[in-house]
């Protein structure tokens, strides 16, 4: 029998456990990976060197400050929870620093299990949203089976291809996506993969239309209805999403609004967070960035 959770908090607590929990972390993310100077990054840092901002206690030294001091990019990063998962269960509580041995293998580890996490928030994300029907003991089953990979032992995570994982999850998650947005009366036109930078779409009706991995740089999408609009790994960065209706929208993740603005009329689905830059009125911005394009993770 499937577990589908039709209470809208626990579904939202499922979710926020696979959100970053930065105090029960080594600092996974200013060490492992290696960043060209850019608009999101303002330093070139190396691999598996910690970034000149860490602190002794894995803080970040300029956290509150960190998209006015040219780190973006940091400021809208979530790990999905891999980094504290890594760190307390993989790694049992040990650290790269107080263990340097452990080093290599933990960010080889983080690696993989970034990507699991992720998976993991969309199975969860499809099983709280999906209605009673045959899809869902599959992605229960799918669940489960990433859930027992993100348990597994460093030596065996090191083997997990996350690349191809997520190749094979793919198609199951489109299944989802078709059969939530098939509900939808009048859909928009499917844009999948669209390259959308700065478009203007405002006001404009989206409902039901797959957008999954669309380029929506700098798009003008204030007051856009994205009602079962699927965003899985559209990239959001800079869009305008004042006033958007995003509340149902599809697999949508923390990473993409915190990249894009918002403001107090902007909806967002219960699982997620209003971003805290996000301004609390309506009132209009002048000014608008232009982003820079860079290569989806
Ligand atoms: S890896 Fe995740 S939990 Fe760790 S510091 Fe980075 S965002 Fe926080």
């Amino acid at each position: 029998m499937s577990d589908r959770t039709d209470d809208p908090a626990r579904a939202g607590d499922e979710r926020r456990d696979l959100r970053a929990d930065c105090g029960n972390c080594a600092g996974l993310c200013c060490v492992a990976p290696a960043f060209a100077a850019s608009a999101d990054f303002a330093v070139d840092k190396p691999a598996e060197q910690p970034c000149h901002n860490l602190l002794d206690d894995f803080r970040c030294g300029i956290h509150a400050d960190l998209r006015e001091r040219g780190f973006p990019g940091c400021a809208v990063f979530d790990c999905f929870g891999a980094g504290q998962h890594v760190t307390q269960v993989t790694f049992d509580g040990r650290s790269w620093r107080d263990t340097p041995e452990i080093a290599s293998s933990m960010f080889t580890t983080f690696a993989v299990m970034r990507q699991l996490r992720e998976i993991l928030w969309y199975l969860t994300e499809a099983l709280a949203l999906l209605p009673e029907c045959p899809l869902r003991e599959e992605l229960d089953h799918a669940r489960r089976r990433t859930e027992r990979l993100t348990d597994a032992d460093a030596e065996e995570l090191a083997t997990v291809d996350a690349a191809a994982y997520r190749q094979e999850i793919s198609p199951l998650l489109t299944r989802v996506s078709e059969t939530m947005r098939a509900e939808v009366g009048d859909r928009a036109s499917d844009r999948r993969g669209a390259e959308l930078i700065e478009a203007k779409l405002r006001g404009a009706k989206l409902r039901g239309a797959s957008l999954r991995g669309s380029y929506l740089l700098g798009a003008d999408l204030r007051g856009a209805d994205l009602h079962r609009t699927d965003l899985l790994g559209a990239d959001l960065r800079a869009a305008d999403l004042r006033g958007a209706l995003l509340e149902g929208s599809l697999f949508l993740t923390q990473p993409q609004i915190e990249a894009a603005k918002g403001d107090a009329a902007t909806t967002i689905p219960p699982a997620l967070t209003r971003p805290a830059h996000w301004p609390t009125s309506t009132a209009p911005e002048r000014t608008s960035s232009r982003p820079h394009r860079r290569r989806r993770r």
